[in-house]
């Protein structure tokens, strides 16, 4: 079993897009009330103090939360602390890029699913495709590097789109990362639309040549990186860093060494485990309660594994 030293905290449930299969716009949109950034900077100390040495700012849409920068820059005085990165839609980037990688973020991942202003709209929710195309740029800029674009490919929706992704994201210098549709309570009924990361890599390579799994991308997780491999002249310099996380189709749970915290200060297990450890016993008794809550996590495999009810943006997407 990996060491649990990752931590993702969501710091707000809030979302400024209504995606396909995170968040159906027939639900009643769910709110729940955060901690302040000043309890959020004790408990990450708390588990800093017990082992945590890489965060994750997510959400819901994190650059939702005003100054932001505020809570990373308090958390980036935290000693123990190796790595702060931020998982977001990439919508609001462009004026919050420069002030996060002040404040201390080193890194960031940005979620899109088309490069298609029509299909984004469809996608989303909302007519905003542009921005996330001037975030881009603005975080490579601002040097949030490396940038990675988390794309979930769908079948009839965007399936169409891989290679275009492969050499937007190759051009910029970006890390594509191909994430598997999960089941979740939400996504259930859209998993109609699922594509195994298998078809996406054979895509790549009838285009591109073979890819060979290559060690040493910051960040690595359960996430797995290619590159083309021989080197295809004329070709190889357009092709960048490839990822893949096979979310439905490998068991990885193994390796996992991340918990997740919730907006409104519950630690998780595990993205699919109901249980969990409140702030108040966590503060109560950090050492006691932390061991006790990473002895019992668990590790399921694709069969095992139980796809409880909830909601992404709740439990630290
Ligand atoms: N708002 C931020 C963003 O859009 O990146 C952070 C939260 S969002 C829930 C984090 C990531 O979870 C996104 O990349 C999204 O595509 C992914 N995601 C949500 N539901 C998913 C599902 N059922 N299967 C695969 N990925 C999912």
């Amino acid at each position: 079993m990996a060491k649990v030293d990752y931590l993702r905290l969501s710091v707000t449930s809030d979302c400024n897009l209504n995606c396909l299969y995170c968040r159906p716009r027939t639900e009643a949109f769910f709110h729940i009330s955060p901690l302040s950034y000043k309890e959020m900077l004790e408990i990450v100390k708390v588990l800093a103090g017990s082992g945590i040495r890489k965060l994750r700012i997510t959400g819901g849409e994190p650059l939702l939360r005003e100054d932001i920068a505020d809570l990373i820059g308090m958390l980036s005085g935290i000693r123990e602390l190796e790595d702060i990165s931020m998982t977001t839609n990439g919508v609001f980037l462009k004026k919050a890029a420069r002030s996060l990688k002040k404040a201390g973020l080193s890194r960031i991942n940005i979620s899109l699913d088309t490069l298609r202003k029509d299909r984004y709209k469809d996608i989303t929710g909302e007519d905003c495709l542009i921005k996330v195309f001037q975030g881009i740029e603005e975080a490579l800029r601002a040097g949030l590097l490396p940038v990675k674009l988390n794309v979930v490919v769908m079948k009839g929706i965007n399936e169409d789109e891989v290679l275009d992704f492969i050499k937007f994201a190759s051009h910029k210098k970006i890390i594509t990362r191909f994430i598997e549709l999960f089941s979740t309570n939400k996504a259930y009924q859209f998993m109609k639309y699922f594509v195994p990361n298998s078809y996406i890599k054979e895509k790549i390579e009838m285009a591109f040549g073979p890819l060979e799994e290559v060690d040493g991308v910051k960040g690595s997780g359960p996430a797995r990186y290619f590159k083309v491999n021989p080197p295809q002249p004329r070709r190889w310099d357009r092709v960048g860093v490839i990822g893949f996380i096979d979310s439905a189709t490998s068991d990885f749970c193994h390796n996992c060494s991340r918990i997740r915290m919730s907006c409104d200060g519950r630690l998780y297990q595990c993205l699919f485990s109901s249980q969990f450890l409140s702030v108040q016993d966590l503060l109560r008794s950090p050492v006691e309660s932390f061991q006790k809550f990473i002895a019992e996590k668990k590790y399921y495999t694709r069969d095992t594994i139980k796809r409880e009810s909830f909601e992404m943006s709740m439990r630290g997407g």
